[in-house]
């Protein structure tokens, strides 16, 4: 370690960031005698959605020791297998398709599924719908859980849906058993020093909170990052439209639990499906430019069949880019603070991970610039994937979908992806030339290019002939059906702990 670690951190802000720093700082240093102090507002609530999660996260409660028997319960947590992206494509035959977290067994069906895709981008009629090639999508069509039974050789991965409140509390429970101190003060104002160092948070009611080193975890303000500090924030608004969500809850499907969430496009944004075991979290992202407030949650309430329901609302705005630098001085920005890539791959509390583990070993090397240039590589990297979605839709019923799909505001990155897919290219020989394999994996690249049917038109595609060895999708499909047996109905497995 060239860096010995910050004596008293202070973290401003309890939501879901706040308490995963907490943790994962006071894992980490508190041996070293660092000693964590979150403060949070009681008159400041967190945002409290954010209940689907990638599978990183997965390791995030293992390193804390936290048992899924012994978490899952308490916050209502259910199984991920990955997302169905529904009517974001008009294309006969890609009305929906399944983005599957990545698995071990589906590296077996993965280079069929991008030799099909790749023919059938050359104008060749094979198979190449992305869902009878992944095992993640055969689970979440039977409703299965991704846990295998003992003898079944590969790792599932898998993420969750959980209540974000709950989770809240456990992470605050567990941050308390690691000694964190956690004070319930209104910040009134961030005291900076001449050097631009943070010298201390000042409570409304004169309290001078002192520390060496300061987590920015409050939320779309950035009260010490951008506030206080004045850190330039980039918008992303030129390439991703939505700024706006209305969200409420249904009750549980009683016929089962879906083990993945649903983002179903509407006119103007899409809506997300959560199936957590006591009821089902929706909400409908938006771009406030196409559709307003009151128009949005009447097409949500449609969606949901809520028209005559009494069910309260709850209206957010969304603040989509990133601050230049997440690391300044000795302020780290972490959460809402330092930036938001819309939801639609749930993808927030993943880099807020990513950022505090990054965080506490490049601390060690001292190695500021390397890691503030690491973690906003990270947000384009996830940005262009996310873009990828809005343009390649193939909708023509709304504006909003037109404009997406003419939006010319593209990274060089994603331009030399959608060219080398359009030219018939090794996608994969330009996902590793970029080096971005790191922020979506190839799978993940060509499910989404593939499941909205970005193929040449049916006119112009032709039987293949003896240049295609043929996949044999049969032998596919008996594979995957023999893996299935292997796991078990999701419901049935949650009703057990
Ligand atoms: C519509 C929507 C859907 C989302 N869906 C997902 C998803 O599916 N998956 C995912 O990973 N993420 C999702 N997110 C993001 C996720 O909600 C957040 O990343 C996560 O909740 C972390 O938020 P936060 O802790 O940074 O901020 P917040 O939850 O806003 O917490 C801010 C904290 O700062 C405190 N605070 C603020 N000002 C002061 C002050 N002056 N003094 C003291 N304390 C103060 C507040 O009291 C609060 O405790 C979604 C976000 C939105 C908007």
């Amino acid at each position: 370690m060239n860096q010995k670690p910050p004596a008293r951190i202070i973290i401003l802000g309890g939501g879901t960031a706040g308490w995963m720093a907490a943790n994962l700082l006071a894992n980490a240093w508190g041996a070293f005698g660092t000693k964590v102090t979150l403060v949070e507002s009681p008159d400041v609530g967190i945002i409290g959605v954010g209940e689907g999660s990638t599978p990183q996260l997965r390791g995030f409660f293992r390193s804390l020791g936290l048992d899924e028997a012994e978490w899952m319960p308490q916050c209502n947590a259910t199984y991920k297998n990955g997302i169905t992206f529904k009517g974001w494509s008009e294309r006969s035959g890609f009305e929906s398709y399944y983005h599957p977290f990545n698995t071990e067994v589906d590296a077996r069906t993965l280079d069929s599924f991008t030799y099909n895709t790749r023919a059938r981008r050359t104008g060749r009629d094979v198979w190449a719908h992305p869902d009878r090639f992944f095992l993640p999508a055969v689970l979440s069509a039977k409703r299965l859980a991704p846990i295998a039974a003992g003898n079944f050789p590969f790792d599932v991965s898998y993420g969750y849906h959980f209540d974000a409140h709950l989770v809240g509390s456990v992470l605050r429970d567990h941050a308390k058993s690691l000694g964190v101190e956690h004070l319930e003060r209104h910040i009134a104002k961030v005291e900076v020093s001449e050097t631009d160092e943070v010298a201390a948070l000042l409570t409304k009611e004169g309290e001078r909170i002192e520390g060496d080193f300061f987590i920015d975890c409050s939320g779309f303000r950035g009260s010490i990052i951008q506030e206080a500090l004045g850190e330039k924030f980039i918008s992303f608004a030129d390439n991703l439209f939505n700024d706006s969500a209305v969200v409420m809850p249904t009750p549980t499907d009683p016929t089962g639990i879906n083990p993945h969430t649903s983002a179903t496009a509407l006119s103007s944004g899409w809506a997300w499906d959560i199936p957590l075991t006591n009821r089902t979290g929706n909400g409908y992202v938006y771009a406030s430019g196409y559709i307003d407030k009151d128009a949005a949650e009447t097409e949500l309430r449609t969606h949901l069949g809520l028209r005559d329901s009494d069910v309260a609302a709850r209206h957010l705005s969304m603040k989509v880019g990133r601050v230049e630098r997440s690391w300044v001085g000795n302020c780290l920005a972490v959460g809402l603070s330092q930036g938001f890539i819309e939801p639609l791959e749930a993808t927030a509390l993943h880099i807020v991970q990513a950022t505090v583990e990054g965080f506490i070993s490049q601390f060690e090397a001292g190695e500021r610039d390397q890691f503030n240039a690491k973690i906003a590589a990270r947000y384009e990297g996830i940005r262009d994937y996310i873009v990828c979605h809005y343009r390649v839709n193939r909708r023509t019923d709304t504006q909003y979908w037109r404009d997406n799909a003419a939006n010319q505001n593209l990274s060089d990155t994603l331009k030399i992806m959608m060219t080398s897919w359009f030219r018939g290219e090794d996608l994969g020989a330009t996902i590793a030339d970029l080096d971005i394999a790191k922020y979506y994996s190839s799978l993940s690249w060509h499910c989404l290019l593939a499941g909205y049917g970005t193929f040449p038109n049916d006119t112009q595609i032709t039987p293949p002939g003896d240049d295609i060895v043929p996949v044999d999708m049969g032998q596919i499909d008996d594979f995957l059906a023999r893996c299935a047996l292997n796991f078990g109905d999701h419901k049935a497995l949650l009703q057990t702990r």
